[in-house]
């Protein structure tokens, strides 16, 4: 007979409670396993870990990765970065030391415990991509200088870091480069797009598309997106990545915003504004890689996805008092 304790793990998730991160958190939870979550609620907030409040198996440490970390563990997963372009551009230096000094920190005690290690890395890395979509062979298009190079730059330094402990310290380490997200607990005043969307349409405020809303991203629905880390983490030590995560289901921003729109019954008009600089004009990914690897690949459809997240807006937003005018 197999013991629970044979197969329960002690995880820590750098970045826990943050939007990504506490999904994750419910899913390893929901497997059985211990949680520690490390996170200095900069974007993250204790209302997405609020229902793990008495949970016999998490822990949660308020903790900055810049700084090292002393726990023992069987596996990390390193989520901690903002990951809005509002948030990373707020405090650049911090955001590539938290990538940078963060990827050290966390590969530091990965190192001592010789324990398998996650980073989540970023379709960033290939910068306004030349290729389309973009497989993880590119090495991409980015500008080193620009208001988007403290987050692309750090990331793609993270990688460099991940690798050179792979080769020089045996480190079993899974980089996956995670290609837009969406769902329910992204923070409503993040800027990220599905969330302004979402939020400006319930609340009756003009939608603001940046430039033309010709330029496209491909949005993978939050669920998916952990089952893919999971699998990731639990493949063969081979299998190291980058792995390219994502749904290559392509849209234009507008018709993003038009499908909002639709799905809201929203009466907010289209207002356009400056397209932001170095914003990439395409992306998709290429995840024929990972599909081989890891058999793995989205399942929710944006409309879908779209309907789960616009309900957990909804609730959310009337919580907060906001008088909502969308149906
Ligand atoms: P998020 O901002 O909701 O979560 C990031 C978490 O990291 C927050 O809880 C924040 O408080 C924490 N954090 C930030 N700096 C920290 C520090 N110095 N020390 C400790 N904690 C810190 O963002 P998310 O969307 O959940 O993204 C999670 C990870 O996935 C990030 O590394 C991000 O770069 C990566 N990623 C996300 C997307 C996406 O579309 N959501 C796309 C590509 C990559
Ligand atoms: N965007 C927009 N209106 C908004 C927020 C974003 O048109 O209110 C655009 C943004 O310029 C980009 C796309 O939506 O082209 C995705 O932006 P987001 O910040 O979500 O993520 P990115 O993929 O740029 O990191």
């Amino acid at each position: 007979m197999t013991r629970l304790y044979d197969s329960r793990k002690r995880i820590l998730v750098t970045g826990g409670a943050g939007f990504i991160g506490s999904h994750l958190i419910d899913r390893l939870l929901g497997l059985g396993h211990e949680v520690l979550c490390l996170d200095n609620l900069f974007t993250g907030t204790k209302r997405n870990i609020d229902h793990l409040h008495n949970h016999s198996r998490f822990e949660f440490l308020r903790h900055d990765v810049t700084f090292p970390m002393y726990m023992e563990v069987d596996e990390i997963y390193n989520l901690a970065c903002p990951a809005s372009p509002v948030h990373y551009q707020h405090d650049p230096v911090q955001t590539t030391k938290t990538s940078v000094h963060g990827a050290i920190n966390a590969l530091g005690l990965a190192k001592r415990l010789k324990c398998k290690i996650f980073q989540a890395s970023t379709s960033e890395v290939y910068g306004d991509p030349h290729v389309h979509p973009q497989p993880e062979g590119y090495w991409g298009n980015v500008n080193p200088i620009g208001p988007r190079s403290c987050y692309d730059e750090g990331k793609r330094c993270a990688e460099t870091l991940f690798f050179d402990y792979r080769r020089q310290h045996n480190l079993e380490i899974k980089v996956a480069r995670i290609f837009n997200t969406y769902g329910p607990r992204m923070h409503h005043a993040d800027g990220r797009v599905v969330s302004n969307f979402i939020v400006q349409a319930l609340t009756g405020v003009p939608i603001t598309l940046f430039g033309d809303g010709s330029q496209t991203r491909s949005f993978c629905y939050v669920d998916d997106l952990v089952s893919g880390f999971i699998a990731f983490m639990d493949s063969e030590p081979e299998v190291a990545g980058p792995l390219n995560l994502g749904n290559p289901s392509e849209f234009t921003i507008k018709e993003l915003a038009e499908k909002v729109i639709e799905m809201t019954g929203s009466r907010s008009e289209i207002i356009y504004e400056t397209l932001p600089q170095d914003d990439p004009k395409q992306r998709r990914p290429d995840i024929s890689a990972v599909k081989e690897q890891l058999g793995w690949e989205p399942k929710t459809e944006l409309e879908e996805g779209l309907g789960y997240t616009i309900d957990h807006f909804r609730s959310l937003l009337t919580e907060m008092g906001y008088e909502l005018t969308a149906l």
